[in-house]
């Protein structure tokens, strides 16, 4: 069967599984949609403000885990299994960096370190590592075509770059040095 079918017929028996595993690893876990929750309207409009318009999508495109709670734009359900999957590992690595650090030491280190906005290499390693999971998800369910997608490359680059986490890590060279490291790591942990 080639990898193709195996997804197009395992995707959502791998995102139940993984809801599963997440729910047995933290059980207070739970999915929220963002634009039925206040907190996160009221999140969207800060972000505007602070980004001046940078960030226009938090409501509609990123999937924000708080505390416990996975917040997620409406059309989550609709996004192709698969993906949800490598969304959720990402995210799980943000659930055991919380547990790591504990909820205040990641807010801090999240949120302050050094700046809220720009430069924010406490947030900016916090996000390194959780994008070599999603490049670990990547390969493993979707193959290395999918993982050397310029495209990927590009998306994952500008979430450091750009304005959607209040240009985190602005040095365009250093990020994409380690993306490129990061990707070479799977390949080579792929190949052993
Ligand atoms: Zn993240």
């Amino acid at each position: 069967m080639s990898r193709r079918e195996l997804h197009a017929r395992d995707g959502e028996a791998l995102y139940a599984a993984i809801l599963t595993e997440l729910a047995a690893e933290f059980p207070a876990f739970r999915i929220v949609t963002k634009e039925r929750d206040a907190l996160s309207r009221a999140i969207d409009v800060g972000l505007r403000l602070v980004t001046l318009g940078g960030q226009r999508e938090y409501l509609t495109r990123y999937r924000t885990v708080l505390g416990d709670t996975l917040y997620v734009p409406a059309a989550w359900d609709g996004t192709d299994p698969t993906d949800r999957v490598i969304c959720l590992r990402h995210e799980r690595v943000h659930l055991r960096q919380r547990r790591r650090l504990t909820l205040v030491g990641m807010a801090a280190l999240y949120l302050l370190v050094p700046l809220p906005l720009g430069l924010a290499y406490g947030r900016a390693r916090l996000e390194w590592e959780a994008y070599e999971e999603t490049l670990r998800a990547t390969l493993e369910l979707k193959g290395e075509a999918a993982m050397l997608d310029p495209e990927l490359r590009r998306e994952v680059i500008a979430q450091f770059t750009g304005p959607a986490y209040g240009w985190m890590w602005p040095f365009r060279a250093a990020v994409e040095r380690w993306f490129d490291e990061a990707v070479a790591r799977r390949l080579a942990e792929a190949a052993r």
